[in-house]
């Protein structure tokens, strides 16, 4: 018998264009620090004196995320999003700053990707078994979906700028879990800056952010999430330096269902799971709220009409599609210029 070698896999390497020239704090430690929040971890690493008091900044970090958790969860029936969801038919909602900040955001991507991201899929989501009222997960029947189908459209949200009210048109669902995650990562950082800390790498649920560089010079190295890392072509590693990085997949919730793998993410526009062989897409971003939108938007586009639109609109995307048993990856022309 012969053994086939055992290779290394090769390395692929993702640094920014700008790099901040501040130099590196002096006599830095990295602390290491983590909680749950949003059915999910969350970790920061951070660089302080080689003493820190941990209480504080860890209340800080769970305050930020349980004030995301508590105005936009679908899981709390007292959040401001699921009083929201309840209310009757053509009322207005005085919604609280971060609330709306994350609906403006939300439906500028929906926006830019022709509904494929769409932040009122809660019922179709519900439908599927992915929600909170979920009990079995099971396909629902030709009559719910299409009730579910007509509850959704982000079009029907009339928003209220100056006065930061939203219309409740009737029956519209929100869900926001394609883009809190990566909004609370960003709320921690943009709190961890405002405490003093200038070099960090905040994480929930895998959606990161990296600011800064370590005490050793080295700028906060990621490895991108893979679904299978065996069968990976490469492994590849990021410099997250002012730049944040989130992955969607259809390994990341699913089920099967007559041989057929039903995952978490909904096209909105026919409201069927997505099934284009696009096993997970990963977008860079500066705003990780943006990355963790538009990582799910380009994953119900697939790498064809999503590829398209990454490259029409600059944003570095990894599109890893099924093929053959195996992985393909599919980069957008801003990913590929980030590599080195
Ligand atoms: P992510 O892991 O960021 O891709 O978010 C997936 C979650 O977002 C799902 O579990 C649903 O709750 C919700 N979702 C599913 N499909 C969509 C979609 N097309 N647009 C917005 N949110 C979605
Ligand atoms: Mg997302």
């Amino acid at each position: 018998m012969t053994s086939a070698p055992i290779l290394a896999p090769p390395r692929r390497v993702l640094v920014p264009a700008h790099v901040d020239p501040t130099p590196p704090p002096l006599g830095g430690a990295v602390h290491e620090l983590a909680g749950r929040t949003m059915g999910t971890t969350w970790r920061v690493r951070l660089v302080s004196g080689a003493r820190l008091a941990r209480e504080p900044v860890v209340a800080a970090i769970q305050g930020e995320l349980d004030a995301v958790v508590a105005e936009m969860s679908t899981w709390e029936p007292g959040s401001d999003l699921c009083r929201f969801n309840a209310a009757p038919a053509q009322s207005w909602h005085a919604l609280p700053a971060r609330f709306f900040e994350v609906l403006e955001a939300a439906l500028g991507v929906a926006h830019a990707s022709a509904g494929a991201f769409d932040p009122t899929a809660g019922a179709l989501v519900d439908a599927w078994g992915f929600g909170p009222t979920a009990g079995t997960r099971q396909p629902p029947d030709a009559a719910t979906l299409a009730q579910a189908l007509r509850r959704r459209g982000w079009e029907r949200l009339a928003l209220d700028g100056p006065a930061r009210r939203a219309l409740q048109p009737g029956g519209l669902a929100l869900d926001f879990s394609a883009i809190a995650k990566g909004y609370g990562v960003d709320r921690v950082a943009t709190r961890l800056h405002a405490l003093g800390f200038a070099s960090h790498l905040v994480e929930v649920g895998g959606e990161l952010r990296g600011t800064g560089i370590k005490p050793d010079g080295q700028p906060w190295w990621v490895q991108l999430e893979h679904p299978e890392p065996a069968l990976a072509p490469a492994d590849t590693l990021l410099a997250l330096h002012g730049l944040s990085v989130a992955t969607s997949g259809d390994y990341r919730r699913w089920y099967e269902h007559d041989g057929a793998r039903l995952s978490h993410t909904i096209d909105p526009r026919d409201g069927l799971p997505i099934r284009h062989g696009v096993a997970s897409v990963s977008v860079i971003h500066a705003q990780c709220m943006l990355a963790d939108a538009w990582s799910t938007a380009l994953g119900v586009l697939g790498a064809g009409q999503g590829l398209a639109l990454a490259n029409r609109l600059g944003l570095a995307a990894l599109f890893v599609v099924r093929r053959d048993g195996g992985f393909e990856d599919v980069a957008s022309a801003a990913f590929e210029a980030l590599l080195q």
